[in-house]
């Protein structure tokens, strides 16, 4: 702790208020250090200047350190995702009790502004009314059936007329699931084995897509994962993010061999790296020149950044398309779909098995299918907007304290890369991995301490939702300043 940032002893009383509201009422009345911020040291340039230096005290966590303590203890890690465990920025994970709009509310009674969105489905905010309403009416009529029903055709209708080389789709329960069953597909429908994916690029943990699959695995420092066989990881062949050159130099060295191209329509996995102009269509003229399918995977762009998703911005038409996020409202569920003579493959039209007891489950699907009904065009329209407005804060703050940064885009998926090139595009891991990740941990906890919620990672998309408003940027301006400082502050270690 610098001058000025001592602690105030003992247990910081609850903030039941906004920060904003708690800092406002504050500055009106000088004398009495607000109940939320840290003690303060005069440092003799009026009061007005000395509010200036005010800091928000971090968040009680207590509670979360509790709930943390007794995780780790029965399940590994104390998380059922590992990005969700604060590895890669240190402190305390958040344990969540309740959400609605944009806002979270931990287990110590704190509440921030979401920008992480459940990583992507919730774009109409947290427990909205008729999502919330369609899950109820689902869940009274019975939660699972293991025989079809209506609404799974309602939901399968709707991501065809939405993303239009998709002609058929099947349900399953997660992303993972959707890749790994579309790379079988691949493989079934063309009797080939190789598989090239993107470095930095994630398709959910697929044994045979884990190799240098970003995020996840960056974050916690490992290239790859015990476990993977040699035999499952040796038909994959990873290349580098946008490097159409590598990519039509494997074919040559492959030829009729490689089943499918698997990438993601714009990578979002290693923070938000979108194709460079000419790369998916790039890829589609390659595969379809030499016999083999180009599997996009939408899991985190589709019905998020275009109503059609990332086909919906650029056009480029894949083979076969995986989707998640958002198509289940927050639930548990997913699917792949394309074409339709490549999905007659599948069973039990087809010899390419796949099932699920769970999948197109009533209720995933009510959730969905709500979403997806809800999320009309002024949706879009807001969260285009609110990562734009979310892009240009950021930017604007870390500019005023003089930190080299890069504020990317994918449609509207958003993240800000520390860099001392700032003009130099990143359009590759490689490029990703050489930004200044140290900075990152100080400007997260600076921002969660002033109740906003970025992803717990520097290789992280940031995701917006549709129910950010003026009160939730006033919130995240006023967090802004500290951050850009701490980030400013922050030095390499060895
Ligand atoms: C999240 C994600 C997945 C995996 O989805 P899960 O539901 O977490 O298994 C796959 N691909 C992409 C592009 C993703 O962002």
């Amino acid at each position: 702790m610098g001058p000025g940032r001592t602690f105030l002893p003992g247990r910081v009383p609850r903030a039941h208020h906004s920060h904003r509201r708690t800092l406002r009422s504050h500055r009106k009345n000088t004398k009495v250090p607000p109940q939320n911020t840290k003690a303060w040291t005069i440092h003799g340039r009026g009061h007005i200047r000395t509010f200036a230096t005010l800091e928000i005290v971090p968040h009680t966590t207590d509670r979360s350190a509790q709930l943390f303590e007794r995780a780790s203890r029965s399940i590994p890690g104390g998380v059922n995702s590992p990005v969700r465990a604060f590895n890669s920025v240190g402190g305390t994970p958040r344990f969540i009790s309740s959400a609605s709009g944009y806002r979270l509310n931990d287990a110590d009674g704190n509440s921030y502004v979401d920008l992480v969105s459940s990583w992507g489905p919730m774009i109409l905010g947290h427990a909205h009314p008729a999502v919330v309403e369609a899950v109820q009416t689902a869940a009274t009529t019975g939660l699972s059936f293991g025989a079809p029903t209506e609404a799974e055709i309602d939901l399968a209708e709707e991501i065809i007329a939405r993303v239009d080389p998709v002609q058929q789709v099947r349900l399953v329960n997660s992303g993972t699931e959707a890749t790994m069953s579309a790379v079988r597909l691949a493989r079934g429908f063309t009797g080939r084995s190789k598989i090239i994916k993107f470095s930095g690029c994630y398709h959910g943990h697929v044994d045979a897509l884990l190799a240098d699959a970003g995020s996840g695995v960056a974050t916690l420092g490992l290239p790859t994962s015990p476990g993977v066989t040699g035999a499952q990881a040796q038909d994959t062949i990873v290349l580098p993010y946008n490097n159409l050159t590598a990519v039509r130099e494997t074919f040559a060295a492959y030829p009729g061999q490689i089943a499918a191209i698997i990438t993601e329509a714009a990578a979002g996995n290693m923070g938000a790296v979108a194709p460079v102009d000419g790369f998916n269509q790039g890829l589609k003229d390659i595969t379809s020149a030499d016999g083999a399918l180009l599997i996009i995977d939408e899991v985190m762009t589709g019905f998020r950044v275009s109503k059609a998703g990332w086909f919906g911005l650029e056009g480029v038409a894949g083979d076969l398309y995986t989707f998640g996020k958002v198509m289940s409202g927050g639930l548990p569920a997913a699917a792949f779909g394309g074409r339709a003579d490549i999905m007659a493959y599948l069973a039990p039209a087809g010899p390419v098995y796949q099932a699920g007891t769970l999948s197109g489950n009533p209720v995933a699907v009510a959730a969905g299918l709500a979403t997806l009904r809800h999320a009309d065009d002024s949706v879009y329209a807001a969260l285009d907007a609110n990562s734009k407005q979310l892009g240009s804060l950021i930017g604007g703050a870390l500019t005023a304290e003089g930190v080299g940064h890069r504020v990317q885009f994918a449609g509207n998926l958003v993240s800000v890369f520390f860099t001392t090139r700032p003009d130099a595009a990143i359009n590759d891991y490689a490029a990703v991995k050489n930004t200044e990740t140290w900075r990152f941990a100080p400007f997260f906890h600076a921002l969660l301490d002033a109740g906003v919620y970025p992803p717990p990672s520097a290789f992280e998309a940031w995701f917006v939702s549709a129910a950010l408003d003026g009160d939730a940027f006033g919130v995240i301006a006023d967090a802004l300043p500290a951050a850009a400082a701490a980030a400013a502050r922050a030095r390499k270690e060895n």
